[in-house]
Formats: structure tokens, C-alpha cells, sequence
């Protein structure tokens, strides 16, 4: 059976590669030419808003998903109405692409996020300053990705440096959490409903861009995780969702506070393919094809640590023991990731040790 991914970044490489088992092919929509997933299914080059482009690329496909959470809502409706299943449902895509939709959907399901206020103008800005209060985060609503599109506000005197960094497209002024740390939820529905959860996971952001993920998370009460799939119990059957979907929270005080959701497989989720019984990828493809869930439960300790902007020699990775290689096939430019390395131990401080030695040794800098 034929697939169809929207997007042939890493993320449609991994799904190929998790799929080809399964004894599926691919075909992938990505405007780039010869993009990560080109090696393992065919890639039609094209604009994900070509009508043209999605009639070729739909052609004899039966089921379409994507990698890719800016896929035009419009794009995706007209997949549909080429008689093609499209999962996750478009309806997910529309809330995930808005920063204030998302933080509206989120406040309906009753699910904490950090206090929040629209902005399109200055006068607003102002308002909303006085709502949420300082220090506060501006966001651009849609089309932010690492850490791209945003502005922190500690005084009154950065308004307006702020608002000429961004004026020109719709804002959110949000209220900046002093979190303990960061977590994600990845969280998978099935066809006929069913849901599966790994554990919550531990992330570390520099510079925006996220660099390591600990999994599970450390010192990680059940009660917690319980929260997290309450959470994302809410959000996946309120959407009708079918497939992989990430939630990313902060902790602070012991309860979760959720600030974004993706409508597909996740960064935070890349050590699943070593670290847990079914990888992320592979239980994306089991959902949207109808096949039983696989299971989320995590092989030992892992930590996967993301390659930004370029990597190191393989010999030097593969070295260290429990250390599993994953590069991209991209070429490197700064804050660009071409690839991540998992390292899997069977308890926390064999885990810790590996990541330590990596640190150490300047193998990465993360
Ligand atoms: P985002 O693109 O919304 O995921 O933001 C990127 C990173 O900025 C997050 O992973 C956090 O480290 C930080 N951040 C974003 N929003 C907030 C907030 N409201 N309070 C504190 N930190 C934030």
C-alpha cells in the first residue's frame, strides 16, 4: 500500500524508514528537491497549495498524512475532496497553526496555559500588558518554529522595540511561566478510538531550538503522567484525532501548564525508535492504516541529543556504546538539524554517564 506524506523533511525520512517494514511505500509532497525523505519513497517537487500539484501527488492514493503541522488547511480540505482519507483530521492542523486557536482549544478542554491576550495593534500590546502582566513572551500567532517569531518582554521600555520586531503579523502576548522544566506528551489515537501514551519526556531548549531530551523524564511521578494523559485524552478525542500527536507542557509547582501542541510525529519523540517497544513512527503509521496500537513502553533509559547546524564523524558516535546514529542527509547551515544521536542504558545513571561522556569529550555541543 502507497502512502502519501505531506512535507519529506526527517520526519517523513523516519516514517519511511518505520513504514518499509510494515510493507509500505511512500510517495512525499515537499517543495525542496531531493529532501531527507527522497531516499526512502518517491517526492513529487512542488507547492503544497497547487491544486496541479495536489492532483498528481493525491493521484492514486488512498490515505495522506503529514509531517508537516503549515500544510494549508485549504490543501488538506481539497485532498478530501479528492475522496482521499486524510489523517490526522485537517480540523487538528487549523488548531495547531494559530497560536491563539490552540491556547482558545486548550482553555475549552479545561487544560492550563500560561495567561494569555491577542495582539494587532499597539494600543492592544499595551492592553495586553496590562492583562498578563510582565515579564511576558510576544509570539507571532502562526508560522513560529524554533524559537523563530518571538520576543520576551521584561520591561515596559521593550514594548516597542517588540512590536517593531513584529508588528505586520497577528500576535499573542503570553505570560511568561517561571517553569521548573519542560515536558512533552507524545500521544497516539487510533481509528477505532483507542489511545496510547509514552511517558512524558524532559526538554532542553538553547537558543530556542531544542537540544537534548531525557526519557522518560526523571524523577517522574505517576501522578504527573496521569495529568499529561488526561490532557491529551481531552485534546485527541475532542479533535476526532487519528495518529501521533505532541503536547508540550511546563512544569511548575508539580502540575502542567501546556503551551503547544503538534499535529504529528515530534522532535521529542526521536528516541522512541531505540528507547521505547514501538517508535513514534511506526505507531503514527499503525493509526492512520487501522492496525492495532503498538506498545509504549520504554526499553531502559534514553537521551536523545539533536545535531545542529552540522556533524560529527560517525566513528566517533558509534564508539560509544548504546550510541545510535541518525543523520538526515541535509546539508549543514547554522541551527539547522541534520541529525540526532540516542543513547540507550538500561538504568538513569548508565544513561547519564553517556550523555556526560558526550559533553565531556565535545563530541556535541548541546
Ligand atoms: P515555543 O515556540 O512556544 O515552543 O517557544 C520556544 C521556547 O521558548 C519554549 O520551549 C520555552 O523554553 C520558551 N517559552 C515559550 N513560551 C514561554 C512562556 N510563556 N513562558 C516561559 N517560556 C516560554
Amino acid at each position: 500500500m502507497k502512502i502519501g506524506i505531506m512535507g519529506a523533511g526527517q520526519l517523513g525520512r523516519m516514517l519511511g524508514l518505520a513504514g518499509i517494514p510494515l510493507g509500505l511505500t511512500f510517495r512525499f509532497l515537499d517543495p525542496a528537491p531531493n529532501a531527507p525523505a527522497s531516499a526512502v519513497g518517491e517526492q513529487i517537487v512542488g507547492e503544497y497549495d497547487d491544486p496541479h500539484v495536489l492532483e498528481r501527488f493525491a493521484d492514486d492514493l488512498s490515505l495522506i498524512t503529514y509531517e508537516f503541522e503549515n500544510v494549508p488547511m485549504e490543501s488538506a480540505c481539497r485532498l478530501e475532496a479528492l475522496g482521499k482519507l486524510v489523517l490526522p483530521p485537517p480540523i487538528a492542523l487549523e488548531t495547531a497553526q494559530d497560536r491563539l486557536i490552540e491556547k482558545q482549544f486548550f482553555r475549552s478542554q479545561g487544560i492550563p496555559t500560561p495567561p494569555f491576550h491577542p495582539v494587532t495593534s499597539y494600543e492592544e500590546l499595551r492592553e495586553a500588558v496590562r492583562t498578563v502582566g510582565l515579564p511576558a513572551v510576544l509570539k507571532t500567532r502562526r508560522f513560529g518554529y524554533d524559537g523563530k517569531g518571538q520576543v520576551v518582554l521584561q520591561t515596559e521600555a521593550e514594548l516597542v522595540p517588540a512590536w517593531e520586531a513584529l508588528e505586520g503579523s497577528p500576535l499573542i502576548l503570553e505570560g511568561y511561566i517561571p517553569f521548573q522544566r519542560e515536558l512533552s506528551l507524545i500521544a497516539v489515537r487510533g481509528l477505532q478510538g483507542e489511545l496510547a501514551f509514552y511517558p512524558l519526556v524532559e526538554n532542553h531548549h538553547r537558543e530556542g531550538i531544542l537540544r537534548l531530551t531525557l526519557a522518560p523524564a526523571p524523577n517522574l511521578s505517576q501522578s504527573l503522567q496521569q495529568e499529561a494523559e488526561e490532557y491529551g485524552r481531552r485534546v485527541l478525542t475532542e479533535l476526532n484525532y487519528v495518529g501521533v500527536l505532541a503536547i508540550e507542557f511546563f512544569e511548575k509547582e508539580g502540575h502542567l501548564i501546556a503551551n503547544e501542541m503538534a499535529p504529528r510525529v515530534h522532535n521529542s519523540g526521536h528516541w522512541s525508535i531505540e528507547g521505547a517497544t514501538t517508535s513514534q513512527f511506526e505507531n503514527h503509521l499503525r493509526a492512520i492504516l487501522g492496525y492495532p496500537l503498538g506498545m509504549t513502553t520504554p526499553r531502559g533509559h534514553s537521551a536523545m541529543i539533536n545535531l545542529i547546524g552540522s556533524w560529527p564523524s560517525p566513528e566517533t558516535v558509534l564508539a560509544f556504546e548504546g550510541a545510535h546514529l541518525h543523520l538526515y542527509g541535509k546539508p549543514p547551515r547554522p541551527r539547522r538539524k541534520v541529525g540526532h544521536i540516542t543513547l540507550t542504558a538500561e538504568t538513569i545513571e548508565g544513561r547519564d554517564a553517556l550523555v556526560e561522556e558526550i559533553r565531556q569529550q565535545h563530541i556535541v555541543d548541546f
